[in-house]
């Protein structure tokens, strides 16, 4: 059931909310009382299957189609959504996607793939976003912010990752874009910030714990042993969006079990 809701009255637009960590970033916020919007690209009936269970806490928000890649698919989902509630409040930048090759025989369509909706898909939203919050500005009955934007990147917009140049590319574009413009809008109170996963649980990296010998290798990467869930990233959005962390921006914060400590030093290398 919603609880005491940090955010409520906000509507968040959550990119790519059909499954994995979209799924649970919106539910998570659903939950504490913000209207959602799921947005999907192909898998209406996966969207729609969210909802329901948003609508089955008593939380309310619509599905959207819209590749996050094509400018007057983005434009018109922001329009949609400030059409039916006025404005909006958060947005998460999730939608992404692998495409992995060795650098070497990788096509310039792979690449561009990658680039098109893990960067320039961030970059398209995030500037519909703020446009908006600025024309808005604060509203205390909202927020002490204008608007929040939470990105999510992933531990490979710092580790470089072989077989997936276009992807750890896309994630380091996405560090400096989110830096830049959070420095950017600092003092109109618009505050954005990345959530940097680790390994999680979802449909992206199945083939990294589906089978019991790659789990076992996975966790080697892991200090605290366990594979991250999409409510591990739920709650970090929650904080990253709500008044609680006001007076956090141009931040990222990993949620990776540990990911980022070297676990090959663990046993002194
Ligand atoms: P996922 O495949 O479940 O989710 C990705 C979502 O993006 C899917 O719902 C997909 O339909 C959607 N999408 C793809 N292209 C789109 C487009 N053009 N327009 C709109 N939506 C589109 O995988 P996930 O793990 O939940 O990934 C979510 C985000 O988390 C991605 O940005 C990914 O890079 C990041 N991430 C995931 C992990 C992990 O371990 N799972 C780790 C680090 C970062």
């Amino acid at each position: 059931m919603i609880n005491a809701g940090k955010l409520r009255n906000q509507i968040a637009i959550v990119t790519g909310a059909s499954s994995g960590i979209g799924a649970g970033i919106a539910k998570a916020l659903a939950k504490d009382a913000a209207t959602v919007v799921i947005n999907y690209s192909s898998s209406e009936d996966k969207a729609k299957r969210i909802l329901a269970e948003i609508e089955n806490i008593g939380g309310s928000g619509f599905v959207c189609k819209a590749d996050v890649s094509k400018e007057e698919d983005v434009k018109r989902m922001f329009n949609e959504t400030i059409d039916r509630y006025g404005t909006i409040d958060i947005l998460i930048n999730n939608a992404g996607l692998q495409n992995d090759a060795s650098f070497h025989e990788m096509t310039l369509d792979q690449w561009n793939h990658v680039i098109d909706i893990n960067l320039t898909g961030q970059f398209l939203c995030a500037r519909e976003a703020i446009k908006e919050f600025l024309r808005r500005g604060v509203d205390p009955s909202r927020s002490k912010s204008a608007g929040k934007i939470i990105c999510i990147s992933s531990v490979h917009e710092v580790i470089p990752w072989a077989g997936h140049a276009n992807y750890a590319a896309s994630k380091g574009g996405v560090m400096m874009m989110m830096k830049t413009i959070a420095q950017e809008y600092a003092s109109q109170k618009i505050r954005i910030n990345s959530i940097g996963p680790g390994a999680i649980r979802t449909p992206i990296n199945h083939a990294a714990w589906q089978k019991p010998a790659a789990y076992k290798n996975l966790l080697k990467l892991i200090p605290q042993k366990r594979i991250g869930e999409a409510e591990d990233i739920g709650g970090a959005a929650v904080w990253l969006a709500s008044d609680d962390s006001e007076y956090v921006t141009g931040i990222t914060l990993f949620v990776d079990g540990g990911m980022l400590l070297y676990p090959g030093f663990e046993d002194n290398g």
